[in-house]
């Protein structure tokens, strides 16, 4: 039986990745040493991280103007990182469209004032905010691209005269996006790009002005520019697959523009099958539906555990909803096949034929 693996993360790699990563781990013949065996600062390791950087570059679109960074600690790191850097003497704002948001907002609020200049929390967070009066020396514009819980997303970036951060963690790399119009971008790369342990951040050179002097040096951006993301060991299997990723989105996947028309299309059969249905819904405005993470309800909160069990018995993984939710969750990130959603829909039928 086909398995459909719906995780959001750490999500399903694409097969041809996996393939490649388990040639790359094989024990050799002759003892010779896999790529997770040698030395980040070897010429074998540089000319990964070099094509690392050039494949990535290119399919975020970033020019000079942009340092990219290789790092760990995922993006919550970044929910304290951004501000300890970029918000000394400014005051941050922050977008708040679900549960990442507020964790973001959080961070910012032990290391100093913070500003919310606009929440869909009070309508449960069933749309993505306006952009309110933003603060007098605002440091910068947080907002996150694709709230992975509550399904909801930005169809672009907001338009704002501020510098915009952007948590882009569960869309990173699911569309040609805007990276180079926005000051600061994040995500982890065990959605989109990969397996857990690498984050990915841009920042605009000219902001590493505004960090202050006196920072431990690890949480200095300006360590990572200036050792091309290798302040410290860094995490090498996951750059190597990210590698990996970035030639799949290439080579197999015809790039961005072509996932994203994907990607948008079996989202929306999904979206048509629980609108058309009595049993499944979706609360969240069309507007602002996320293509990457569907989260969908029974009628009743007491179907969740049986269809669970049933899901898996028929193949179907990961289809838990998040536990600040409940409900359910399907996480449709590019490696998963069009026919898992396909089977997906079709079991949402029968389980409504039967239990509804
Ligand atoms: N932000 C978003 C939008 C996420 O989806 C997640 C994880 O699912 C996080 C932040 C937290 O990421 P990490 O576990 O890499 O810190």
């Amino acid at each position: 039986m086909k398995r459909h693996n719906f995780s959001a993360g750490p999500a399903m790699l694409p097969v041809e990745v996996r393939q490649r990563l388990a040639e790359a781990l094989a024990p050799s013949a002759d003892g010779s040493p896999s790529i997770a065996e040698v030395s980040h600062r070897g010429p074998r390791f540089a000319a990964l991280a070099e094509e690392l950087e050039h494949r990535l570059r290119a399919l975020m679109g970033l020019g000079d103007s942009h340092a990219l960074l290789l790092l760990q600690g995922g993006a919550n790191l970044q929910f304290a990182w951004l501000p300890m850097n970029l918000a000394v003497g400014r005051t941050p704002a922050y977008l708040i469209s679900g549960h990442w948001g507020l964790k973001a907002l959080a961070e910012a609020r032990r290391l100093g004032p913070a500003e919310v200049v606009g929440s869909s929390e009070r309508d449960g967070f069933r749309d993505v905010p306006e952009v309110g009066h933003l603060p007098e020396h605002c440091a910068y514009l947080h907002y996150t691209g694709n709230e992975t819980i509550h399904g909801v997303q930005f169809e672009q970036p907001p338009t704002v005269a501020v510098p915009l951060a952007a948590d882009l963690s569960s869309e990173f790399l699911s569309r040609p996006y805007p990276y180079a119009d926005l000051a600061f971008a994040y995500a982890g790369a065990q959605k989109n790009l990969g397996i857990a342990g690498l984050t990915v951040v841009s920042i605009r050179r000219d902001l590493l002005a505004r960090i202050p002097d006196g920072l431990p040096r690890y949480l200095d951006y300006r360590s990572w520019v200036e050792s091309d993301s290798m302040y410290n060991t860094p995490v090498t299997l996951s750059w190597y697959v990210a590698l990996e990723v970035c030639r799949w989105i290439e080579e197999s996947r015809g790039g961005l523009t072509a996932l994203a028309e994907r990607n948008r299309l079996r989202a929306e059969r999904l979206y048509r099958c629980i609108d058309e249905s009595g049993f499944w819904s979706n609360p969240v405005a069309p507007q602002a539906r996320s293509v990457m993470n569907v989260p969908f309800f029974p009628a009743s909160e007491d179907h969740v555990g049986r269809f669970l069990e049933a899901a898996e018995a028929a193949g179907l993984m990961g289809l838990k909803g998040h536990r600040a939710l409940g409900g359910l969750r399907a996480s449709l990130y590019n490696a998963l096949d069009d026919d898992s959603v396909e089977t997906l829909i079709d079991f949402l039928g029968d389980y409504e034929r039967r239990f509804g």
